[in-house]
């Protein structure tokens, strides 16, 4: 077997490992999408493009924020021995909180446009 097989054989298994289709958030949206994890919220395409350009700009950064105080979190963790201050775990979660607000407010925009049109 070659790379490029051995490639095709890895990426084969991550299509069929998608078990779980999460629907456009938008109400009587069809469009839906395949995801490893359950639960997942989507927004398609279509309704992607709804959504202000500064809203979506600050999800991105939210979550490129929430990802870095993540790995920030999970190195002081290791570091002090599976520990962690209060301090460390209210930093991590304004972080999250913060992905998450952004997030809902890219929903509210994305369900708000689309029954405008
Ligand atoms: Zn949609």
């Amino acid at each position: 077997m070659d790379g490029n097989a051995s490639l095709w054989q890895v990426a084969g298994a991550k299509i069929s490992d998608v078990r779980y289709r999460a629907k456009c958030v938008v109400p009587f949206c069809n469009h839906s999408k395949g995801f490893e994890q359950q639960g997942v919220e989507w927004i398609c395409g279509d309704h992607w493009r709804l959504v202000p350009r500064r809203v979506r700009q600050i999800k991105f950064k939210r979550f490129r924020q929430e990802k870095l105080a993540n790995e920030k979190f999970r190195a002081l963790y290791d570091a002090q021995g599976s520990r962690y201050t209060d301090e460390q775990f209210r930093a991590v979660k304004e972080a999250m909180d913060a992905a998450t607000r952004a997030w809902e407010r890219c929903k509210r925009q994305a369900i708000e446009r689309a029954v405008g049109i």
